[in-house]
């Protein structure tokens, strides 16, 4: 047991050497979900001029004092103003221009009055308005700057951008931002019993699901994957895979399969001999055998080849790592259970596929049957992943644990 890395030291050498990437300015109509790379400031105010909050008729304020359905205000309409207009008009006292929604309000405007509060018509529109309301300075009306003003940080450096971001960046002319790449992770599945999910199964073969499974994964944490066709397992075959993996000029390289002690696990071997490579067992379930290093600055991940391992070792020690390099916050939920079964663990970190279930304020954990590395199933069933931690042989039924959250539902 002793020879087994904790978890939390592996995770911490591991972001150890992990860099941040770099930036690329990007249109900002491909740019929700991307991480600004920098503050954005407005440059100007928004509105940049007074605008109506209504459509009415713009009049000077000291015109409608008092008045009211059984005492109007009768002014004489000089203008229309529509939104768009840039319009000349100054009213005179006794005077009012017809102005819809959004439109310029001119200087000597002082109030809108909505249309409701008047006789006004615009299909038959009259030389004359009659006004039943007084109005207070300014009423009705949005002044420049209302929304945001120049100055102003309106996104800020380390933001994932979301709709209503990219709509102020709209707003303030900012058509191209600047945001940090996306790691560009290259994937691979090793193992002569693989074959393609478009392939028929021959004897001794099964299906590759790793390399979809993880690209999904990666694609999931923000990143943008790129699958090569499955390695055999050959000392030449995978020599020649991370070489062409690195033609990919990737920000990460990961494999499955080929880092256990079988006869042909050759990834360890070719990775030594082309890259620096550390070899650890993990004090993890499941998930003990994982390869870390650097294939020529590239970080690199050998993952064991068992579907679920590939999934949790991913989840526990790759994504952090990836959202490092973007710059991202991880947004799986961990909330705490309440375990029902007791279950055996072995002393090493376990993740238990559970399904749970919510009872007023509790939550229940219910171990699902089959918890084999290999038996992917347990993981499509599964609504988290309980954390039984180190060193504990027996999960007792009744107490709490971590969860980690694999399906909507269980916010609260
Ligand atoms: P390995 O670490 O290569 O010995 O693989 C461990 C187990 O995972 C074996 O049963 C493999 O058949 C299985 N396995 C490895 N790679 C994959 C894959 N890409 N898809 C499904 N199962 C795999
Ligand atoms: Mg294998």
């Amino acid at each position: 047991m002793s020879d087994l890395m904790n978890v939390d030291v592996a995770l911490g050498r591991i972001l150890n050497e992990i860099t941040r990437l770099n930036t690329e300015t990007i249109p900002l109509d491909t740019a929700l979900g991307r991480v600004l790379a920098a503050d954005i400031i407005a440059s100007e105010d928004s509105p940049p001029f007074p605008t109506s909050a209504m459509d009415g008729f713009g009049v000077i304020v000291e015109d409608v004092a008092g008045a009211s359905r059984d005492n109007p205000a009768v002014l004489d309409v000089v203008a229309d103003v529509q939104a768009g207009d840039s319009p000349m008009v100054k009213l005179s006292r006794g005077q009012a221009v017809r102005i819809m929604t959004g439109a310029l309000v001119p200087d000597s405007v002082t109030a809108v009055i909505p249309i409701e509060q008047t006789d006004g018509d615009w299909q038959n529109p009259r030389p004359q308005v009659r006004i039943y309301t007084d109005a207070a300075s300014n009423a009705n009306i949005r002044p420049a700057g209302e929304n945001i003003s120049a100055g102003w940080v309106i996104a800020h450096r380390g933001a994932t951008l979301r709709p209503q971001d990219i709509g102020i960046l709209a707003v303030a002319g900012q058509s191209r931002v600047p945001v940090l790449r996306q790691s560009r992770v290259v994937i691979m599945s090793t193992g002569d019993e693989l074959v393609r999910v478009d392939q028929p199964l021959k004897p001794g073969k099964i299906r590759d699901c790793n390399c979809i499974t993880l690209a999904s994964m990666v694609t999931a944490a923000g990143g943008i994957p790129y699958r090569l066709p499955i390695v055999a397992d050959t000392r030449e075959a995978v020599r020649a895979a991370f070489e062409y993996a690195l033609d990919h000029q990737p920000d990460m390289i990961i494999s499955s399969g080929g880092v256990s002690m079988g006869a042909v696990d050759f990834v360890r071997e070719i990775i030594e001999e082309i890259g620096a490579v550390d070899f650890w067992r993990i004090n993890l379930k499941p998930g003990k055998p994982l390869a870390f290093g650097k294939l020529r600055d590239v970080p690199f991940f050998g993952l064991p080849g068992n579907p679920v391992s590939v999934m949790v070792t991913f989840d526990v020690l790759v994504k952090p790592a990836l959202l490092k390099q973007m710059n991202r916050g991880d947004h799986l939920l961990t909330r705490t259970a309440i375990l029902q079964k007791s279950v055996k663990s072995d002393g090493r970190r376990t993740y238990l596929r559970v399904k749970l279930k919510k009872e007023g304020a509790n939550l229940y954990a219910d171990p699902v049957p089959v918890q084999s590395s290999g038996a992917l199933w347990s993981m499509v069933i599964a609504d988290g992943l309980l954390i039984i931690p180190e060193g504990i042989e027996q999960a007792q039924a009744g107490e709490l644990y971590s969860v980690r959250v694999l399906r909507a539902g269980f916010e609260e």
